[in-house]
């Protein structure tokens, strides 16, 4: 079987190719390497069943073909990180909702190629009535704040494949992740365990944002990819009963931020002090953070087994380890520097 993975070279994308080429699937990845590497590839090649094409999910003339080879679409191209879409709004909302709808329409038009496409727990937005469930609500808030432009985009993302669902009959699944970490990560974007840890081991300052009594479950992405790989084995070829669902997938074991600046300076025994920062400092006016995310796994569990292997301390020493033998993806910033300037959008 011939996956294309589009967004293939970013993080997940990357583990995910490297799981499926492990497994015996061919895999060609499709990236424009906006946030995604060629370095997190490097393994890949030499790999006889694995190809790269470096180009946009919105160049439908280099997607198109690449569509038409293959059996089944592992879409994951995005722009991500709330930080980006903050300073970039446009960009993400182009990308992740043209760039789907893109994806869905050439999947059709190629006889009905299989396509399960990674969502995100943003979707979810302010609603904290934890553990989340496929079903719940997603509350989204106003248009004046680009922070909330990814959690739509993402949104229209979904609806848009539980159309062609619907509608057409193209066989998708809707993969919500939560937080997933690992190496490869960068802190680029905003991310805050390879943000975290590269601050510990450069000595800078653990910035925690807000108050850090905010919550957020971790997963490995090994764990992830795993899951991702058991969903492809399980549920293509096996039926349209199994298709149009939504997944969450990850972790639900939850920690506070300032608990996990705690466990990022142990592990990484570090001397860094651990520094407040206000959202307003971080992310500029108009920030409003999540309070909490945690998944409701049941339904995933319905359908594979899932009992994630790393917890949270063999995910950070595990980073950590990578981070210290790539000293490149090391902040080269001042301890006092703020995420970014985010430009007002406007006011309630
Ligand atoms: N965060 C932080 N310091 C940082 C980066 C992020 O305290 O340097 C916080 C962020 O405000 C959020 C949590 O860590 O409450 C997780 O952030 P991330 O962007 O990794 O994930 P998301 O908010 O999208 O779940």
């Amino acid at each position: 079987m011939r996956v294309l993975i589009t967004g293939g070279a970013g993080f997940i994308g990357s583990h995910l190719a490297e799981e499926l080429l492990k497994k015996g699937y061919e895999v060609a990845v499709l990236d424009d390497l906006s946030t995604g590497s060629e370095a997190n590839l490097q393994s890949l090649r030499g790999n006889p069943g694995f190809s790269f094409t470096r180009g946009s999910v919105l160049e439908e003339g280099v997607l198109s073909p690449l569509v038409r080879e293959c059996d089944v679409v592992f879409h994951l191209a995005a722009r991500v990180g709330v930080e980006s879409i903050i300073r970039h709004p446009l960009g993400g909302l182009e990308v992740n909702i043209h760039g789907t709808e893109m994806v869905l329409r050439l999947a059709h038009k190629s006889g009905s190629k299989p396509v399960i496409f990674t969502s995100s727990s943003d979707v979810y937005g302010k609603n904290s009535e934890v553990p989340l469930k496929e079903g719940d609500c997603i509350k989204l808030e106003t248009v004046y704040s680009n922070r909330w432009s990814y959690s739509c985009s993402k949104a229209a993302g979904e609806f848009l494949a539980m159309a062609y669902w619907k509608e057409k009959g193209l066989p998708v699944l809707i993969l919500r992740l939560f937080n997933t970490v690992g190496p490869r990560q960068t802190g680029r974007y905003g991310m805050v365990i390879p943000r975290f840890i590269t601050q510990a081991l450069s000595g800078e300052a653990i910035t925690v944002f807000g108050t850090g009594t905010q919550r957020r479950c971790f997963a490995s992405v090994k764990d992830v990819v795993g899951a991702m790989v058991r969903l492809l084995e399980t549920l293509v070829g096996s039926g349209p009963a199994t298709f149009g669902h939504v997944f969450n997938l990850g972790s639900d074991e939850e920690l506070s931020i300032n608990e996990l600046a705690e466990k990022v300076k142990v592990i990484t025994h570090s001397a860094s002090p651990i520094r407040h920062v206000s959202y307003e400092e971080a992310y500029g006016e108009d920030f409003e953070d999540i309070q909490r995310k945690v998944p409701n796994l049941e339904r995933l569990r319905q359908f594979i087994s899932y009992n994630p292997k790393y917890d949270i301390d063999t995910i950070l020493k595990e980073t950590a380890e990578y981070h210290r033998r790539n000293p490149s993806s090391l902040p080269k910033s001042g301890s006092g520097e703020p995420l970014l300037h985010a430009s007002r959008a406007g006011r309630r």
